[in-house]
């Protein structure tokens, strides 16, 4: 049997959900063997492939980058997995909606800068307005709650994702395996 493609993808999170995916520990190695990581944080692949089985996605869409990456991520992917809270409300990045981003860079990259204040007009990508779950943008397959997730909802999820299964994860913790 072909293996499956697999995508993990790292818009605005704190890669939680990544180290909770790792800590899958063993059962990767049975994971590695259903699937081929084809693009992810932890693999050094620089372009989206043109064909993904199931991209996990972690964070919230908080920029004009993270927009573009998700759009073009749906495009290219059968089975599209919000991973974890901020990928499904916006969690811990949207607590700057009510403040703004203008107020953020300031105290970011001025009122905090010990040397050369300057807010960046390059490289850093354009801030949205608002940080907004991944649903909000596109069609999203799945939803894996948890902040993050546990390795055991993962390997739940997924086993049920490369197998064609049913996928139950109501039995599952929200914190912690
Ligand atoms: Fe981090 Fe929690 Fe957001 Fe995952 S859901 S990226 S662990 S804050």
């Amino acid at each position: 049997m072909s293996k499956l493609t697999l995508a993990t993808v790292w818009l605005d999170g704190c890669s939680g959900c990544h180290m909770s995916f790792l800590d899958m520990d063993e059962r990767l190695l049975e994971l590695a063997e259903a699937v081929d990581v084809v693009y992810s944080p932890i693999v050094d692949t620089k372009e989206y492939p043109d064909e993904v089985d199931i991209a996990l996605v972690e964070g919230a869409v908080a920029s004009v980058d993270d927009e573009k990456k998700i759009k073009k991520i749906r495009a290219h992917t059968r089975t599209l997995v919000a991973m974890g809270d901020c990928a499904i409300t916006g969690n811990v990045p949207s607590m700057r909606n009510p403040i703004g981003p203008e107020a953020i860079l300031r105290r970011a990259y001025i009122e905090n800068a010990s040397c050369q204040p300057q807010i960046p007009t390059v490289v850093v990508p354009k801030l949205l307005t608002m940080v907004r779950p991944i649903h909000e943008f596109v069609k999203v397959d799945v939803f894996l709650p948890g902040c993050p997730p546990s390795a055991d909802t993962f390997y739940t999820a997924l086993t049920a994702l490369v197998t064609g299964g049913p996928l139950d994860i109501s039995a599952l913790t929200r914190f912690g395996a």
